[in-house]
């Protein structure tokens, strides 16, 4: 089955009782038993529910994967990978990462005995030298929020498999439309569905994906025993928006397109993050791992000036100043004061995060109004 058959008919069947062609909704706590123990697969709807079944297979279908697993949102996912580790155990992650990953992993995980390194991994043989006996896991965000940095998967997966790390990449700006880790080498590909999987900023989730059956014993296994779940109703949201996944991933890449060009060009305008930018540093790693390039985009205006990146987002009208990203409408965001404000200043100027960058996430709106929205905000 091609990908855009699979965000449709993937891992679903038509329902048993009524052929209903999209599941119901089970809105159930428990299921009743014949004799103790005598079930139709379902117990209790923390360890199974069939509305979230049903999404968890569009989820390993889409990604290539074997097994999925649905979360309560993107850091319980994050959080129940993390639950696979013990303390003294080492993870080496991206630098520049989504501000909640790096407060989970500093703020609670560190705390439990776990050592993280935040690294440049831009080039992979950098990871190299932090790897040591205890290191345990690596963990990639490509694209890279919001400094939309790429990561070789595949040649990090090749550093992974030789000193036998898990290799984990969060999934969340790229989608399988446009990169599917688990073919690159990956062990695990985790998703905030509350971006563009819902695709309509109406559900917070997370999803788990992998290959490997052991692997996918023990996430099911803490994913029951902590119970982060999501609910049927959100489980039958996001299978839905799947279902047009790929129709409007191919017009966020569009509007992308046209809005990166439009904004290199214009003179207020310092730098832009986009990897489909010949000049992007990595474009041609993108290139090779991705379809396409995606919807977000990145920019900071000349002379650095906190107050104009304020200006900006308040006056942008079509572009709705908000926190997350992938929904079909078109949002903007000040990461240093907004998503990435958990990071201590010193440490997210490293990578970028200044006070002037605006992060776009491009909407399915008509490219026309997104840039007349653009120029007038910016004027
Ligand atoms: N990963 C990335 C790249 C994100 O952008 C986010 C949220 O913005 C998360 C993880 C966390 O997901 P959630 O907000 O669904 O918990």
């Amino acid at each position: 089955m091609k990908f855009n058959t699979k965000t449709i008919h993937g891992g679903q069947e038509h329902e048993v009782a009524y052929g209903a062609v999209m599941p119901p909704i089970y809105q159930t706590s428990t299921y009743a038993q014949t004799t103790p123990g005598g079930h139709k697969g379902y117990e209790y709807s923390r360890s199974q529910n069939p509305t979230r079944h049903a999404l968890e297979k569009a989820f390993a279908s889409i990604e290539n994967g074997d097994y999925g697993l649905a979360f309560g949102s993107g850091l319980a996912a994050i959080d129940a990978v993390m639950k696979l580790l013990k303390p003294g155990d080492e993870v080496i992650s991206t630098n520049d990462l989504y501000g909640g990953s790096y407060r989970l992993f500093t703020k609670i995980f560190e705390g439990f005995g776990i050592k993280f390194h935040f690294i440049g991994m831009q080039n992979a043989a950098n990871i190299e030298k932090y790897i040591n006996k205890n290191t345990k896991l690596i963990w990639v965000e490509t694209p890279t929020n919001p400094m939309m940095t790429i990561i070789d998967i595949k040649a990090t997966s090749v550093i992974a498999k030789k000193h036998n790390i898990l290799l984990a990449v969060d999934n969340t700006f790229a989608t399988p439309y446009l990169q599917q880790p688990l073919e690159l080498g990956a062990d695990l590909v985790m998703h905030s569905a509350t971006k563009y999987l819902g695709g309509h900023s109406d559900v917070v989730m997370g999803a788990l994906i992998v290959k490997d059956k052991s692997l996918a014993d023990k996430l099911y296994f803490i994913q029951n025993a902590s119970g982060a779940i999501c609910g049927p109703q959100d489980s039958f949201l996001v299978l839905r928006g799947i279902k047009t996944l790929h129709i409007r991933m191919q017009r966020h890449c569009e509007n992308g397109k046209a809005v990166a060009l439009f904004l290199k060009k214009h003179p207020k305008i310092e730098n832009v993050y986009w990897p489909g930018f010949e000049d992007h540093p990595n474009h041609d790693i993108a290139k090779s791992q991705m379809k396409d390039f995606g919807g977000m985009i990145s920019f900071t205006t000349k002379g650095n000036n906190y107050k104009d990146a304020i200006k900006i987002v308040e006056n942008l009208e079509i572009f709705t100043l908000a926190e997350s990203l992938g929904g079909v409408e078109s949002l903007s965001g000040h990461p240093a004061s907004m998503t990435h404000a958990s990071i201590p200043k010193e440490e997210r100027e490293k990578t970028g995060v200044v006070d002037s960058l605006i992060r776009l996430s491009v909407g399915i709106e008509d490219i026309d109004d997104l840039i007349t929205d653009l120029k007038q905000a910016l004027k």
